[in-house]
């Protein structure tokens, strides 16, 4: 099995939007496409075709370009079954312990409800990747919008049994208002501290600061670090008032 080919996207503020491309079998799908002409444009540059688009939740910034791409490429639209009322371009309805394919990759659906009630993710297991949505950014969680602390502190934990080396595919350039905001809530964490600086420069020279590693993660982002869903809760409600 040939190495899956992951392509950064961003459009709009700060979304990115992940082209994953087999070379094997050629599939090419896009996850959380929250427009389309830079997507199709992404595609088209190297000579892909855009089969699938997987969807990890309704939100208009992660689905507004699914009907776009599909109009241009028939391609097949794959999201969470929970919320297919709110996805109506939605072909193929998914849930937690499903398995969805690309070429010979298999990824794994996890149900991580929280920022929205429907959430999933989608872990390539032998790829060593993850793709989450707007479910964990580097040092930070999504906002409980349709869910709750404990779901939340309840996925942070399902996360924190994957390898170090897993790559995390989050939806957002938020790491560097997450890194200033968990340097407060854990100022004796060096790793984090250091962390913060080299994101400083990274974003100051425009370089992009994800994926993040489970590894890094584990280390640095206090969601993750928080010892339970009350401890989550109580900075989840701080970084919102920040
Ligand atoms: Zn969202
Ligand atoms: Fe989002």
């Amino acid at each position: 099995m040939t190495a899956l080919e992951i392509v950064r996207i961003p459009v709009l503020s700060d979304n990115y939007v992940w082209l994953v491309h087999d070379p094997e079998s050629q599939a090419t799908m896009v996850v959380d496409p929250a427009v389309a002409d830079p997507v199709l444009e992404a595609a088209a540059a190297r000579g892909w075709t855009i089969t699938d688009i997987w969807n990890t939740h309704w939100h208009p910034d992660h689905t507004g370009g699914n009907a776009a791409i599909k109009d241009a490429t028939g391609c097949t639209i794959t999201g969470p079954a929970a919320e297919h009322a709110r996805i109506p371009t939605l072909d193929v309805q998914v849930t937690g312990s499903d398995t969805v394919h690309l070429g010979n990759h298999v990824a794994h659906v996890w149900d991580v409800p929280a920022h929205t009630a429907g959430h999933i993710a989608y872990h390539f297991a032998d790829d060593a990747a993850i793709f989450v949505g707007d479910t964990m950014f580097a040092m930070g969680c999504g906002r409980l919008f349709e869910g709750t602390a404990e779901q939340m502190f309840t996925n942070m934990q399902k996360l924190a049994t994957l390898d170090d080396a897993t790559r995390v595919y989050c939806a957002h350039e938020y790491t560097l208002s997450n890194a200033r905001f968990a340097v407060t809530v854990d100022p004796d964490n060096d790793a984090l501290a250091a962390r913060l600086v080299a994101v400083e420069a990274a974003r100051a020279a425009g370089e992009a600061t994800v994926p993040t590693t489970i590894g890094a993660e584990r280390a640095t982002n206090p969601f993750l670090r928080a010892p339970d869903a009350a401890e989550l809760g109580r900075i989840r409600a701080l970084k919102d008032a920040a």
